[in-house]
């Protein structure tokens, strides 16, 4: 397929229109050759008598997605960079330089290079449909807007504005574009089309020329930010929020700033876009950004992913209806999950209470959204109308699917398991988010083990984005295909996993956690300790803070069955044991390792910690080198024991992914997997030899796994 018929340039009386569809992609992206046609459009219609030059896309929810990502990938030298970023300048100058008006007519994603095609041109309208989202998402993957977004849209916007989208790699819907006056009209996507010929008809009419958009600030606050003066504090108050938000580890973010901050009033466009360029080549050669692309990947795998080997031709079962046993912390948060993406949800309990909690969250999280506008009151009711819930089975006949999220117990699991099927037609499927029970135990309570598996949510559900979908050894196919399926209609990122103690997230995290509290016994200061994490790896949370948050009760009861399955790897340490003596519950209590206000907020550590615990006074004596390889690298171990051992999953893929979606591994570090290639097996398997050896810590020594790695110093990701 020609990129003729991808860019299509189509005259009536004195209208050009590009008609934008790149052939055999389900989305427009403008990678070198799709570029090098839009030159060739622009060179021809600039020489045409056209006044008028429309660009619009006929894929039914993109404009333009962005750059082509893979180029981005595989530039691997500044040459290269150079001249690719040049080359996109230049002809989006070439597009403001146009004699004809040009007019965006955007409906559909415009991100990334689409956003800065629109801006290059003289006006824009925008349709309402949801499906309208306009912006500079580049930072996200470690890059900063290349071809001319950091110079252009503040001129637009305003700097304020501007910031705000560019430092978040935010996109905008259309009336918040409309309001930040990214785009001039905002019509029903129905009328786009005429509406873009009436304006068009219009400025032919009335002769009124071309512009470039400048920003007028309204309101004399707005004036002295934006200008000599004020605007010295709105950048340092950006870069101290961004600081203090990306703490230090995202580069791209900062050198976006500064290229708004040396290019903003700037009369030289070249001299400009020449700026914005050399930092956009320091930034695309960075680690973080090759990273964030390896997880920007990773999200997209599982958009393409079935859930079954590929090749498989089992379908999965369109799901409508799904129950939710137990409306407690997580059948409510499914329930609501559920609700908001349009599924019928039906929730039963053993208690009234519980049911009137569960509704309650789901609709104070709608009452959120309704406030900051993200969605009106019909939406939030209609979507409220999709729950319901009782004491007894009614309805169940009617329904696809069945969550199973009752207390951890396995008879009464087994129990529920078995009844509830007895209730449902014969083909409906059930699943349990059991977390740490056997799903195959489970799954011979149910009349037809094959309809039944395991759909692990993580806590809080609206939050957290991954759902291990656990496959029992007689769950069937087609049930997988439906339960992984589901979980994306559901706005998760689900990763197949096999049975096992802790299934896959779990596994890795406890010996991580577990570490963190022989590193506590051994003197560590609460805070110092949760800060190396936090600060210096990037977590999103230190490992004590985070057991406060899972429960300590929860914590040692898991470290106890870990260990049970795998023996002195897991070695239980002796506080934990009075820990569980102390009443001491972590957060849902209100004492932990943290003081919590009466709203549950953690505040600072506590200190009677560590009497209570029968330790003096900590005097921190570990290096923090020390304190985060034993937590990390203690993962690392146990993941290359369920990658090539017990083959939980079969990729670093989903190792990576799992991590960081289901515990907030640090995504500028590329995943668990991607992080531990860039330390090397070799450098980890001795550093763990050393740790156990000088800490008399037989946890800690390298399993055969990752030993058989270290001897040829292999990498997890071969390619
Ligand atoms: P919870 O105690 O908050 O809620 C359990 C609910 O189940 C209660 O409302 C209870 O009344 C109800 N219930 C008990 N027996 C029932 C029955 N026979 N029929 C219907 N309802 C019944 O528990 P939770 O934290 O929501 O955990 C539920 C499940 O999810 C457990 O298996 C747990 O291991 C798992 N899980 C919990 C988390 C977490 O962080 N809380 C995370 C992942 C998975």
């Amino acid at each position: 397929m020609s990129m003729q018929d991808s860019f299509k340039v189509k005259y009536s009386g004195d209208i050009a229109t590009l008609e934008m569809d790149l052939q055999g992609e389900k989305v427009n992206k403008l990678s070198t050759a799709v570029m090098g046609r839009f030159k060739d459009v622009i060179e021809e219609v600039s020489k045409s008598r056209a006044k008028v030059f429309i660009i619009k896309s006929l894929k039914p929810k993109i404009f333009v997605a962005g750059a082509d990502i893979e180029e981005i990938k595989n530039l691997k030298t500044k040459e290269a960079v150079e001249a690719a970023v040049k080359g996109g300048q230049d002809i989006f100058n070439m597009l403001e330089d146009m004699p004809q008006v040009t007019i965006a007519s955007i409906n559909g994603a415009c991100a990334g290079g689409g956003c800065e095609m629109i801006l290059a041109c003289d006006y824009r309208i925008a349709s309402e449909d949801p499906s309208t989202r306009i912006g500079l998402p580049e930072t996200q993957l470690g890059i900063i807007p290349g071809f001319g977004g950091c110079v252009r849209l503040p001129r637009t916007i305003g700097i304020q504005a501007a910031l705000d989208i560019i430092l978040a790699g935010k996109l905008l819907n259309g009336k918040k574009a409309k309001k930040a006056g990214l785009v001039d009209k905002l019509v029903h996507q129905g009328i786009l089309e005429e509406e873009t010929l009436k304006w068009a008809n219009q400025i032919i009419k009335d002769g009124s020329g071309k512009r470039r958009k400048q920003f007028q600030p309204q309101g004399l606050v707005a004036k002295i930010l934006e200008g000599g003066l004020g605007r010295g504090v709105v950048f340092s108050k950006a870069k101290g929020a961004t600081l203090k938000a990306t703490r230090g580890h995202y580069p791209a973010p900062i050198a976006a700033l500064q290229v708004v901050k040396e290019t903003y009033g700037m009369s030289d466009r070249q001299k400009a876009l020449d700026i914005e360029r050399k930092y956009f080549g320091e930034m695309a050669l960075t680690d973080v950004s090759k990273n964030l692309i390896h997880v920007f990947y990773l999200t997209e795998m599982v958009k393409k992913q079935t859930g079954l080997p590929a090749g498989s031709s089992v379908k999965a079962k369109d799901v409508k209806a799904v129950g939710v046993l137990g409306a407690g912390t997580m059948g409510g948060g499914i329930a609501y999950i559920g609700a908001d993406k349009g599924i019928h949800m039906r929730v039963k309990d053993i208690n009234h209470d519980a049911l009137n909690k569960a509704y309650k969250h789901a609709s104070d999280i709608w009452a959120k959204l309704v406030k900051k506008r993200v969605i009106d009151k019909f939406q939030a009711k209609q979507k409220m109308d999709l729950v319901s819930g009782g004491l007894d089975y009614s309805g169940f006949k009617t329904l696809d699917v069945v969550i199973e999220a009752i207390v951890e117990d396995m008879n009464i699991k087994r129990k529920v398991i078995a009844e509830t099927a007895g209730q449902m037609r014969s083909d409906a499927i059930i699943v349990t988010n059991t977390s740490s029970l056997s799903v195959t135990e489970m799954g011979q309570a149910h009349p037809k083990p094959e309809n039944f598996a395991g759909m692990h949510f993580f806590n809080p559900v609206d939050k957290m984005p991954l759902v291990e979908v656990i496959r029992g050894p007689q769950s069937s196919d087609e049930t997988i295909a439906t339960i992984f399926e589901l979980s994306k209609k559901m706005g998760k990122m689900p990763v197949v996993v096999k049975d096992g103690p802790g299934f896959l997230v779990n596994r890795l995290l406890i010996p991580y956690l577990n570490e963190a509290t022989f590193l506590f016994q051994e003197g560590m200061d609460i805070k110092t300790l949760d800060d190396y994490y936090v600060k210096h790896f990037g977590m999103p949370m230190g490992p004590l803070a985070l057991m406060d948050e899972v429960g300590l009760d929860v914590g040692i009861k898991v470290v106890k069955i870990f260990n049970k399955a795998f023996g002195a790897r897991i070695q239980v340490p002796d506080v934990m044991e009075k820990i569980s003596k102390s009443g001491r519950l972590g957060k849902k209590n209100g004492k932990g390792f943290y003081k919590y206000s009466p709203e549950g907020k953690r505040l600072e550590p506590d200190e009677t910690m560590y009497a209570d615990m029968g330790l003096s006074a900590p005097t921190s004596p570990i290096p923090e080198k020390e304190c985060i390889e034993r937590g990390i690298f203690a993962m690392v171990n146990e993941c290359a024991s369920a990658l090539y051992e017990d083959r939980i999953v079969e990729t670093p893929d989903e190792v990576d992914l799992a991590m960081i979606m289901g515990t907030g591994f640090p995504p500028f570090r590329g995943g668990l997997c991607r992080y531990a290639d860039s330390v090397g097996s070799q450098n980890i398997a001795n550093a763990l030899e050393q740790y156990s050896m000088q800490r008399s810590a037989p946890r800690l020594k390298p399993m055969s796994a990752l030993n058989a790695m270290a001897k040829e110093n292999k990498k997890f990701y071969t390619k």
